[in-house]
Parts: C-alpha cells; structure tokens; sequence
C-alpha cells in the first residue's frame, strides 16, 4: 500500500513514521525546504504528545532537542501566582523538531520531495507547482542516474492522500468545497529568545493588563511569546518598542525579558477554524492544523495523535474507507473537546478589566481544584498503539 503525505510539517512525518511501522511506502511532499517554513517559533509538547511518539519510537530523538519543564506556572499581571501544576513539557524550536521528524521518517524509510506544494486532486491523483525553483527529493533510496528522483516532478497517485498540510490545508477544500476558511482568532503572536536569565523547571504563563506573556528558561535561552488580543486583525506588527511598552505597567520580568532579546521570531496571527464538517473523503483524509487548529499548546501534540491513531485504523481495518472511518469515529470526540477547551483559554487570554479581576480572583481556587484531576483527559491519552483499533472505543 502507497501514501502521499501533503505537507512536512508535524503530522506528516509523525505519519510517514507511523505508517512506514505498518509497512506502507510513504512520500512526503512540502512547499518549503526551510524545516520552519514561515512559522520559526517554538513549540512546547505536553505529555500526550510526547507520550504518543514514544509509542512510535521517536520520544528520545525529539526530546534530545528540547528542554524538559516540569511545572506550569500562572501568574497575574500584578505577580501574583495564581496557580501551580506538575505538567511535564518539552519545550524546543519548531524547526528543530520539524527537522527530527523528517529526519526520522527518511531513516525508516519514508520519501520526503520539498519544494513542491499541491494544487489539486482529481480521480486519486495529486499535482503540484514548484514553489521552489530547486525541488528536491531525500531518500534512502538510490537516486535515479540523472540526479532525479522517481517521486519528484510528476503527478503522484496512491492509495491514500493525507492532509497534513496545515490551517490553510488546500487538501481541506479539496475533501470539502463547502468546507469552513479559518478566521482570525483575536490575538496575534510574536516571540523571541532572550539573554534576561529567569528561573528555570517552570513554564510561565502571566495574565498581563493588556497581553498575555509566556516564558520558560530553555538550554538555548530564555524563550518568550507574547499574545496580545486585539479586535481587529493587525496590518502589521506594531513593532518592538510598543510591545514593550504593553508590559510596563505589569509586575514581572516581561519587559526585560523582550528588551534582552537577541533573536526575533515572526509575527503570526492566530486563527480558529471550527470543527470540519469531512475530515476524510474517498481515500483522502485530514490530519492536525488541516482539520482542526487548536490553541491552548495542543496543536502540535493533537497532529501527532491524529497521525499514529490514522495508521493503526490503516492497520486494523481491512479497507482504507474502514479505516478513514474508523479515525473520525475515534478523533472527533477528542478534537471537539480540545476545541472547546482551547476556545475557554485564549477567551482567558482575551478577557476584557472587569473578566480579567473575576479570573484572577477565582483562577487560585479553580486552578487548585481542577489542574491535575480536571484536565487529565487532556495529558493523560495515550494512543495504546498494541490495542487493536476494533476494540478501543470511541
Ligand atoms: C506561533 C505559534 C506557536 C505555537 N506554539 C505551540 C506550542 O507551544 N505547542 C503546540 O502543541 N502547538 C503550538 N502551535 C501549534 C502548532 O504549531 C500546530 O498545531 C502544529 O504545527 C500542527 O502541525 P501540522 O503538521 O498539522 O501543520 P504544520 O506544522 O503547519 O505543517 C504543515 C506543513 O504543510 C506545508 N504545506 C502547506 N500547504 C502545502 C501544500 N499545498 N503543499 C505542500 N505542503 C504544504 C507547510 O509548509 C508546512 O510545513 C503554535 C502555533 C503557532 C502559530
């Protein structure tokens, strides 16, 4: 059995990986080469997303290139702690974890083209633009005597065509024309790293008077994000200086913190989508962002979940549209959840005065009452890869 992967970002080599386990032969086509293609943040993985690429042997490597944080620490603007959880992290750039993933799909055996971004599917088959002018195809196979590769170039038909190909999936409109366009979430983004030392074995995430600011020490420095609401969608970014400058009025080392910075990251808006009415169609199907861009530090981990959880239903089934079935009857459940719950956190992050007092007054108790026992069945899932997929229940 043969599948296309549209997109190298995080699902589709966590998917390469996972179906190249139940012997398929996988090609991964990627728009860029860049492994941090326009978004060269940093990610941070929770414990279900970690434990989810144990399951598929590529836990070590990834977390080699990160740093573990134990705790998750809230605060208020007025530097109050507001609460405190043992919630395990890795933490590492985007493009060091993009760049493993593919790295580890190529090993076992996985083919990834770059440089190519898909523009349609008709009858089975996927075609591509040259979005670079050198395309470039990696292997373990040998390459065809005129430096080419048997995948590059050419149209590509197989027996699966997977949607990893992120919040502005083309496959997503492929499956469905009517299929909903992601919206601007009310908050844009911008990070960077910082020479401003901060504690370390706690990632920080402060409810400032006007933005939310995230930080965490991290072998390559000290790591921070600000999350500002804003009504409409920013033009452009309003540069440094102002950014400072929505912090000043707030306790804690978030001023300094960005004023230390030595490397920028790119300013990104934050887009929602609500769930996708078809996440799969014929033998087309849609994983992470592509079908469900979720906030609350979970996107990354859910597109890991959805790919190993999609090669066990390949596994377990005996035909593909079985198996695409049996992934949407197994992930929507847990997507929609996480949509509500990632819904509930950037509402915290954009709360109005008056919300923002009500949430720093209640926060301590709810956060003490609920952390660990009211949100285990967001860190607590484990894919359960042995467990054939005829006996998991929704
Ligand atoms: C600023 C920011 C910070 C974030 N922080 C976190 C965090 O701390 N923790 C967390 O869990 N999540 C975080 N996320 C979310 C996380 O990055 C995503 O949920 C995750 O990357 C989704 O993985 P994916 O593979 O579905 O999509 P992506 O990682 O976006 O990968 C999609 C890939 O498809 C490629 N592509 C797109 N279109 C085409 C095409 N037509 N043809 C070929 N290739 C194509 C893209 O170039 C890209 O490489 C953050 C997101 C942002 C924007």
């Amino acid at each position: 059995m043969e599948a296309v992967i549209i997109g190298g970002g995080v699902a589709g080599p966590v998917a390469a990986l996972a179906l190249r386990r139940i012997g398929w032969d996988v090609t991964i086509y990627e728009a860029y080469a860049d492994p941090a293609g326009d978004v060269g943040s940093f990610i941070s993985l929770g414990a279900n997303g970690l434990r989810v690429l144990d399951a598929i042997g590529a836990g070590r490597a990834v977390t080699a290139r990160g740093t573990a944080i134990p705790l998750l620490r809230l605060w208020s603007g007025r530097g109050r702690l507001l609460g405190e959880a043992p919630r395990g992290r890795v933490t590492l750039m985007r493009g060091h974890l993009v760049e493993t993933l593919r790295d580890l799909a190529i090993d076992a055996g996985a083919c990834l083209v770059t440089g190519r971004r898909l523009q349609d599917v008709r009858n089975g088959t996927a075609t591509f633009a040259d979005s670079t002018a050198n395309p470039r195809a990696t292997s373990r196979e040998t390459v065809q005597p005129d430096g080419g590769h048997r995948h590059a170039g050419q149209p590509a038909t197989a027996d699966l065509i997977v949607g990893a190909d992120g919040v502005h999936s083309r496959l997503r409109t492929i499956v469905d024309p009517g299929a909903p366009a992601p919206v601007y979430a009310g908050l844009w983004t911008v990070s960077g790293r910082s020479t401003h030392p901060v504690e370390p074995g706690a990632f920080n995430l402060v409810f400032g008077s006007k933005a939310t600011f995230v930080y965490a020490a991290t072998a390559a420095g000290t790591l921070w994000s600000a999350q500002v609401p804003s009504r409409t969608r920013p033009a452009a970014y309003l540069g440094h200086e102002s950014l400072i400058e929505l912090y000043h009025g707030d306790r804690g080392p978030a001023a300094r913190i960005i004023e230390h910075t030595d490397q920028w990251h790119p300013f990104t808006v934050l887009r929602r989508l609500p769930s996708v009415p078809r996440s799969h169609r014929d033998a087309m199907v849609l994983l992470g962002d592509a079908a469900h861009p979720i906030g609350a530090g979970q996107g990354a981990s859910l597109a890991i979940e959805d790919a190993v959880v999609l090669a066990k239903c390949l596994r377990d089934r005996a035909t593909v549209t079985d198996a695409l079935a049996a992934f949407d009857r197994l992930r929507r459940p847990r997507t929609d959840r996480m949509l509500k719950a990632a819904g509930v956190n950037s509402g915290a992050k954009i709360a109005g005065p008056l919300a923002a007092r009500v949430r720093d007054a209640l926060m301590p108790v709810l956060f003490r009452r609920f952390a660990t026992r009211g949100s285990a069945w967001m860190y607590d899932y484990d894919v359960e890869w042995q467990t054939p997929v005829a006996t998991v229940s929704a």
